[in-house]
């Protein structure tokens, strides 16, 4: 997976994803980053990159020249037009589904805005999805970009050291992922439960499920709409439906 970030902060993205997992994978080269400076693009001898908006208003508004042209020399580099990401509070919000969807691309482009935001011409011209992260509004789409850069990454075949662990956490299957525990076996009068102790691997497995669906049901009650449930799995939840009513 390559990744490339259009961005006026090139350091932000370079910095940050230095560290940890995503660090240790850029140095193995199970993925690559190159983030690129709109500013460096610019036709203006200021090295100016934005302008006050048409019809007034607030702040101050990226012109379409240096951002065309940092992505139309990138796509040249490239060879063909990619999926261009604008991160964006108006764009849809980023799940762990989008994320299984964009690891299967071979190079991931990310415009990242600022002020404002970016002339609506350009991103008429060059983008393919408009994501957010929230619905709240960050200064920039730097954090944005590397957000969704780092839920990717942990998809990319060679990222994580034990594959298994992206399989079966929270989201996978519309399910939150069950309590975790490790040494010591006891703290502050807290015990792990005895079942992990156990040893019985099919009675863990059952604690877990269960453990899951109480967990979705309590905190993330929508996301068992879309969840693939067996018919145990739904008496375990109507069970504790009328409990809870009581
Ligand atoms: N004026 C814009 C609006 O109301 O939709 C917000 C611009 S915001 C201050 C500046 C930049 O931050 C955006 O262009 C976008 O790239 C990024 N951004 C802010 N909030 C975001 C979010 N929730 N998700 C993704 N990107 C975001």
């Amino acid at each position: 997976m390559n990744y490339y970030v259009l961005t006026l902060f090139p350091e932000m993205i370079m910095q940050a994803l230095k560290t940890s997992i995503i660090g240790r994978a850029l140095e193995k080269e199970s993925i690559s980053l190159e983030a690129i400076d709109i500013r460096e693009y610019t036709k203006n001898k200021h090295k100016k990159v934005d302008d006050t908006p048409y019809g007034g208003g607030a702040g101050m508004v990226m012109q379409v020249q240096p951002v065309y042209d940092a992505y139309k020399t990138l796509e040249e580099k490239i060879g063909y037009r990619p999926r261009v990401i604008y991160l964006t509070p108006q764009g849809s919000v980023f799940s762990q589904k989008m994320a299984e969807e964009f690891a299967a691309e071979k190079d991931l482009i990310f415009l990242c805005g600022h002020y404002e935001g970016i002339d609506e011409r350009v991103l008429e011209e060059i983008v393919t999805d408009y994501v957010s992260i929230g619905d709240y509004v960050l200064t920039g789409g730097e954090l944005p970009a590397m957000v969704v850069i780092d839920a990717i990454s942990r998809l990319v075949p060679g990222v994580l050291k034990n594959e298994e662990s992206a399989q079966f956490e929270s989201f996978h299957d519309n399910l939150l992922e069950y309590p975790q525990y490790s040494r010591p076996e006891e703290w502050m009068g807290k015990k792990v439960p005895s079942v992990l102790l156990s040893g019985h691997h099919a009675k863990i497995e059952n604690w877990r499920r269960e453990q899951s669906l109480r967990r979705t049901y309590e905190r993330r009650p929508d996301l068992l709409k879309s969840a693939n449930l067996t018919e145990k799995d739904r008496k375990f939840l109507d069970n504790l439906r009328n409990n809870t009513c009581k």
